[in-house]
């Protein structure tokens, strides 16, 4: 259905046991140094590809960096001409910074140019020749889950002075056959829907409101320092870039934890996830509602969702959401005018709007070929009376995760 025959990355980061030794240090400065130069080359020579970085500077950086091992830099170029592409992005939008370089200290090794024992957790990486350095990773139990999970094969390799990055990759594996459905209305607050397994259904909610405030919290800021900072527009814009980024990292963490909310309970009850396809989502004309209707962070929510199910070959089902919400689950017409959060029908028919949004998708998935073991018998009627089950709520948020090294951003 979706991202088959992928790779899919998963980015895992491990403290070191130890400082690592002085060649380490030295190793990383010089990839820095390597990374800045390739940048100033590209962007002298007008080129961003790694390819082309390469014809272009590599017999230089060979006589300029004699003590590096080849591969690493390679990897320099490759790491170069990334930001040379980003940079080129920026410059198109018009919100380019000043000349692009890497501050901190950073190397990014291939999987070909380093060796990880994946059962003591020792990395071996070469520095030059006949030179190498062990670096002993903090092993804990949920590193160890990737390290003895035989389908995980080792991409790159990334050393930052304290710790390592290592992507581990896999193909995406075949999801189960549903025995069971969870279809989500996505809002700008929750997740609304249905469960529902064979004659059995229950509405269900995932509450993340506090991302709304999160994001009129943002905004307010923006808007202050933008009066505050009107005489200097250059910092005013400084500051609010910091401000996005810092939103985006709140909203980010909640939405993992909503994600893995669904999903665990999705595959605990072996359920098929229906969710709308976002795609076609048009927000409204001006300033303050568009804000208010934002819809970035429901399409990360449903990116998030789509990458750690395919990660876990959970199916995922996503359905045009045309009618959807106008829509009569019960007998079918379709109304004219949108509701409030009662939806109310001619036939009689009413339900909370979001709940008859998500019974509709449901609907048109099965209509699309969804099968599920056993099949769905549900009746719409169950859903008008029965209790809440809550998968996710904001005070959620505040547990802290078992394990404090995960990379929040697992998805890049
Ligand atoms: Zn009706």
């Amino acid at each position: 259905m979706i991202l088959k025959d992928q790779m899919l990355f998963k980015a895992v980061s491990f403290h070191l046991d130890s400082d690592p030794p002085a060649d380490a240090r030295f190793l990383l400065e010089g990839f820095r140094l390597a990374v800045n130069n390739a940048i100033r080359a590209g962007l002298q020579a007008r080129v961003t590809s790694r390819n082309a970085l390469s014809k272009l500077a590599y017999k230089d950086f060979r006589e300029e960096h004699p003590e590096m091992y080849s591969q690493h830099l390679v990897s320099a170029l490759g790491v170069a001409a990334g930001i040379l592409r980003n940079h080129r992005r920026l410059v198109r939008r018009g919100a380019a910074r000043n000349t692009p370089y890497i501050r901190r200290l950073m190397m990014k090794a291939e999987n070909q140019a380093y060796k990880l024992d994946r059962e003591s957790g020792v990395i071996d990486l070469p520095i030059r020749a006949g030179c190498h350095v062990k670096l002993g990773l903090v092993v804990s139990q949920y590193h160890r889950k990737y390290l003895d999970d035989n389908n995980l094969t080792l991409g790159s390799l990334t050393l930052l002075p304290d710790r390592v990055i290592i992507a581990f990759r896999k193909e995406a594996p075949k999801a189960y056959t549903p025995e069971s459905a969870l279809s989500l209305d996505t809002n700008e607050r929750s997740l609304d829907g249905v469960f529902v397994n064979g004659d059995d259904g229950v509405v269900v909610k995932a509450d993340y409101r506090d991302v709304a405030v999160i994001q009129q919290r943002h905004h307010d800021r923006r808007r202050r320092l933008q009066k505050k900072k009107s005489h200097d527009r250059r910092m005013a814009r400084l500051l609010c870039r910091g401000e996005g980024v810092r939103e985006h990292h709140r909203v980010d963490y909640r939405m993992h934890q909503v994600a893995n909310a669904v999903l665990s309970f999705a595959e605990m009850q072996s359920s098929a996830v229906v969710l709308e396809d976002l795609k076609g989502f048009r927000t409204k004309r001006g300033k303050d509602l568009n804000r208010r209707l934002s819809i970035w962070p429901r399409r990360k929510l449903h990116q998030i969702i789509e990458y750690k199910a395919a990660w876990k070959g959970i199916p995922i089902i996503k359905v045009d959401p045309r009618y959807s919400s106008r829509k009569c689950s019960m007998c079918g017409r379709i109304s004219d005018s949108r509701m409030g959060t009662e939806f109310v029908c001619e036939c009689g028919w009413h339900l909370d709007r979001h709940i008859n949004a998500s019974i509709n998708l449901l609907q048109t998935a099965v209509s699309k070929g969804l099968e599920v073991a056993g099949g769905l018998r549900f009746d719409p009627g169950a859903f008008q009376h029965d209790v809440m089950m809550i998968l996710y709520e904001p005070a959620m948020a505040a547990r802290s995760e078992p394990n404090g090294t995960s990379q929040a951003d697992a998805m890049s």
